[in-house]
């Protein structure tokens, strides 16, 4: 099987596996104050000081979360219930994943004035667009750091400053799951407050994320209990996911510039061949070389799909996370008229130039067997 749907969900790591599996039998309650308990709490404490580390951040900024869904949802709600009474406005960009877009969709309906700020007609953002955006009745700016269904990496750095400089008081956040291990960045220069990570995207397994929450910010929490996470996350935390997350953490950050430089090359040998036969590649040559949209014209990105699954290789068509309904990222890119037709490769460093060129034999199949009328 050829697996180039990294950016829907990766395959856990050996590593991870085993640090899950070895978190389940010292299975006690981190809050327990025996010494089982304490052990417990040790695996959790060394997984936040690598997460940390990895983000250049400090361990008692990092909060464990059920993922990047809940660390945004947390970000947004907590924001706008820290600030919403005094201030209005929400900017976000028109290319954010639902785990930002829905809350703020939410938010609008009760009221909230929501700015979505689009790319300019050449598909890229232009940090000084966002930040126009952004004004003194504005509570938050979030934006992505790589698109997922693209790989383009927006200007967040440069608006983030901008921001800063005329607007202090706005709170930054950043959905970083398509970046984090895999392109190189630091929360102090990147300048977030706050920073969602997803632990299945980077070989850790499902159902465990966490929140950067900078030193100094404070919003309420999302949920409410037994005051776990310094009372920030309630509800006991998931030791074997937390072990596994800060496992695959501790294994891919020594490499995340390798990594890219060899999934570069993966990207420009399936560019190039790409040009070669005719297939169009809609990301950027700047974009995140993670994650490649293709189309091969006349046909549709289903069926296109199912033609290579049966053929064992697994691409997505636009995100995951869009199954069934037809996301509006694609038209913001500019890139409606091949929208239908799009799939998308995504990349981890387990996948190798062979699988590549199979794949590029397969889209060929595909054309001549399906594309009747050319
Ligand atoms: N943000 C981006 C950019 C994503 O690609 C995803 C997952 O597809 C999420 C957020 C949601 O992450 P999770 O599945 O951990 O909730």
């Amino acid at each position: 099987m050829i697996y180039f749907d990294n950016a829907a969900t990766t395959k856990p790591c050996a590593e991870a596996v085993a640090a899950v599996n070895d978190a389940l039998e010292r299975f006690a309650n981190p809050s327990s104050l025996h010494k089982l308990g304490l052990e417990a709490e040790l695996i959790v404490t060394d997984a936040r000081e690598t997460v940390a580390e990895a983000l250049g951040a400090k361990a008692e900024e990092i909060y464990f979360t059920s993922g990047a869904t809940e660390s945004s949802n947390t970000a947004i709600f907590g924001a706008f219930r820290a600030h919403g009474k005094r201030k209005n406005r929400l900017v976000i960009t028109s290319v954010e994943h639902p785990a930002t877009a829905a809350p703020a969709q939410l938010l609008e309906e009760l009221g909230c004035e929501v700015i979505r700020v689009s790319p300019r007609e050449d598909g890229r953002f232009y940090a000084e667009d966002i930040a126009a955006a952004v004004d003194d009745n504005t509570f938050m700016l979030s934006m992505m750091l790589v698109n997922n269904e693209t790989g383009y990496i927006l200007p967040v750095q440069e608006t983030f400053s901008l921001v800063k400089r005329k607007h202090p008081y706005v709170l930054l956040h950043c959905d970083c799951v398509q970046g984090f291990m895999k392109i190189p960045f630091k929360v102090k220069k990147l300048g977030a407050d706050m920073i969602s990570l997803s632990g299945h995207k980077i070989h850790a397994p499902k159902g465990i994320g966490a929140l950067y929450l900078r030193k100094g910010v404070h919003i309420p929490p999302l949920l409410y209990g037994g005051g776990q996470e310094k009372g920030f996350r309630s509800g006991t935390e998931s030791v074997p996911l937390i072990a596994g997350f800060g496992a695959a953490v501790k294994k891919l950050s020594p490499t995340v510039k390798e990594r890219l430089d060899y999934v570069g090359g993966l990207r420009d040998r399936l560019a190039r061949k790409c040009s070669e036969n005719g297939f169009s590649v809609n990301s950027l040559p700047d974009a995140s070389p993670y994650v490649v949209s293709i189309s091969v014209k006349g046909l549709r990105s289903e069926v296109l799909l199912h033609y290579l699954e049966k053929r064992d290789i697994c691409v997505s068509s636009g995100s995951a996370c869009s199954k069934g309904k037809k996301s509006s990222v694609l038209g913001e890119f500019g890139l409606d008229a091949v929208s239908d037709s799009t799939v998308r490769v995504s990349f981890c460093a387990d996948n190798t130039a062979d699988e590549v060129d199979e794949l590029i034999k397969q889209l060929t199949n595909a054309e001549n067997d399906l594309c009747k009328v050319k």
